[in-house]
């Protein structure tokens, strides 16, 4: 998905491999985006909108949809937000709240760009995010699904052998093996009428996963990138995108001129077949989405 355009451009995305039958709840947020884009005009508020809708859509593996541990039991989440205007916000490992990106938000205003584990959640608390502890069907199926691939010989996470997730175990319960690597992160990033840029994510983390896990997703960088020539955000193995630290390779090479549909191509040529990756990004003039395996997806620009 590709589109040269001035004026304003959104692009969100639901996860890579998330499959596009999803792609209807990215259009949803794509409007929800424009439609606080019209009012506010503001790319960063806009980029929440986006990420706020998908949160609130348990088939999305991020607020109320996120991915349970290999417990069956924690749901930690990861979020970001970060703009061309000095915004720069993160949290990791968040339990038991709704939307992770509102407070990501918040944690911009403060002193820090990212907050972790106990004390994210405790900033939450005093920020008025009410608990929040539901767990979706689809993350309670996916688990199970997890549980039982990790039990099995297929790898449930590329280059990595089943048993180190018994081997480094550290939750509190023992485990009860099987899964699927999943990877249904939700990204947005946005270019407004005054040539801002921004971009914000959330996901419950690829699975599986030990606790305490990071991904790339709250790592500037890695996961997340805006400056004054556009904004991306990258979905996949958090573990495979760090070494690469994706987003600000593709900010790069769009910065240095490279075009926008040729360093998604680049980028993703990185990567091997079986590792999912997706990006989306916007630069002054373009807007785009590339992945290895289907990816939810919309864009709306503007005049
Ligand atoms: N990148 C995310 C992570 O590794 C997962 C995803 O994009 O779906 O946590």
């Amino acid at each position: 998905m590709n589109a040269n355009h001035p004026g304003s451009a959104i692009v969100v995305h639901g996860g890579a491999g998330a499959g596009r039958e999803l792609d209807d709840g990215c259009v949803q947020a794509a409007h929800a985006a424009r439609k606080q884009l019209e009012q506010e005009g503001d790319a960063l508020d806009a980029a929440i909108a986006a990420i706020v809708s998908m949160e609130d859509d348990s088939r999305f593996n991020a607020g109320t949809g996120a991915a349970l541990g290999l417990d069956g039991a924690t749901i930690e989440m990861d979020a970001c937000v970060m703009d061309t205007r000095g915004r720069l916000g993160a949290v990791a490992g968040l339990r038991a709240v709704r939307n992770p990106v509102l407070v990501a938000r918040d944690v911009a205003r403060t002193p820090h760009c990212l907050l972790g584990g106990e004390g994210a959640e405790r900033f939450a608390r005093a920020m008025g995010h009410t608990p929040y502890r539901a767990v979706s069907e689809k993350a309670r199926r996916a688990h199970k699904k997890m549980l039982d691939q990790l039990a099995g010989d297929a790898q449930a996470m590329p280059g990595v052998d089943n048993r180190d997730f018994a081997t480094f175990w550290n939750y509190a319960c023992s485990p009860a093996f099987a899964g699927k690597t999943g990877c249904d992160t939700v990204g947005a990033v946005v270019r407004d009428q005054d040539g801002h840029f921004a971009v914000a994510a959330s996901t419950g983390g690829s699975a599986p996963s030990l606790l305490g896990r990071v991904g790339d997703t709250p790592i500037v960088g890695s996961g997340f990138y805006a400056g004054p020539h556009g904004a991306v955000a990258a979905t996949g193995i958090g573990e495979h995108i760090m070494r690469h630290m994706l987003a600000s390779t593709v900010y790069h090479w769009i910065a240095a001129g490279t075009a926008l549909d040729e360093a998604l191509r680049r980028a993703i040529g990185l990567f091997p077949a079986d590792v999912a990756v997706g990006l989306i990004a916007v630069s002054r003039t373009e807007a785009g989405a590339l992945s290895n395996q289907a990816m939810p997806q919309a864009m709306v620009s503007h005049g």
